[in-house]
């Protein structure tokens, strides 16, 4: 599932593709994926144009010159593509948002929507996420406070929404492996100094996974460069059987609270 370097790179190159540009058709081949019927969905779309593009947690927020909010949450599977008129991708299109020169469409949405807000309801929606950690007020004594209730493991922790918006699967075990602790590791156990590494651990490897790209493998568009680089530079998630690239140890694999977690169990603790 796509997480916060992923939805920031899809943010930053839709910028570039889609902002400022006029909604010229609208087709939508999945009515589920959709929350009004399809057209009404249609009619509020055609002739705006996208705004502004914002990221909250894993959600991407569509701003419509109409004032309303396209909110947009990949969850498992979902993709989206920039297509031309030299290069339509063969996949299932469940949205397909048409420019006067290309394609925004929207693949491989099971679980995944594009639902339609105005600006006072898609607040509901996403009021329960917790704080986003790459902002400035994401400071090392209100992550120590974020802490001081909990209980659980670091893993099962990271990957909830409400903690910390964002975080998911991978990132949660890279985040742990930088910091050179087990993802296992019970929060109310952590030394003072262990939650200094793992509050510095959690802006570098989130901004170094945005620098290169997230992990998503298939590119937003042709010629896209960026989609995808940090694929190779995971350190642990789903490196099980790989040596460890800091001690030279095998990364395992566990399944913890029906997660699976990945770790060096030299190196970690
Ligand atoms: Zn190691």
């Amino acid at each position: 599932m796509p997480e916060l370097p992923e939805m920031e790179t899809y943010k930053n190159l839709l910028q570039m593709k889609v902002t400022g540009q006029q909604i010229v058709a609208v087709e939508v081949n999945r009515e589920k994926s959709i929350n009004t019927p399809v057209s009404q969905f249609s009619k509020e779309l055609l002739g705006t144009r996208i705004i502004q593009i914002h990221r909250r947690g894993k959600y991407l927020l569509f701003e419509l010159e109409t004032g309303k909010i396209l909110l947009l949450h990949l969850m498992l599977g979902g993709l989206m593509y920039i297509e031309d008129k030299t290069d339509i991708i063969s996949r299932t299109k469940q949205v397909i948002l048409s420019f006067s020169s290309h394609k925004l469409v929207f693949i491989g949405l099971r679980l995944g929507y594009l639902h339609l807000h105005d600006s006072t309801s898609v607040k509901g929606e996403i009021a329960d996420l917790g704080p986003e950690p790459l902002h400035s007020d994401f400071t090392h004594s209100f992550f120590e406070s974020l802490l001081e209730s909990k209980r659980g493991m670091l893993k099962t922790t990271f990957v909830n929404q409400k903690f910390i918006a964002g975080i998911g699967n991978c990132y949660s075990d890279e985040i742990c492996f930088v910091a050179g602790l087990l993802p296992t590791r019970k929060i109310n156990t952590l030394k003072k100094d262990e939650i200094k590494k793992l509050y510095n651990s959690i802006s570098t490897v989130l901004k170094e996974a945005i620098h290169f790209g997230g992990y998503i493998e298939l590119p937003l568009f042709k010629d896209d460069q960026l989609t995808g680089g940090y694929n190779d530079k995971c350190k642990v998630y789903d490196r099980e059987g790989e040596n460890c690239v800091r001690c030279g140890n095998t990364i395992v694999k566990q399944t913890v609270s029906s997660r699976k977690v990945f770790f060096c169990p030299n190196c970690q603790i």
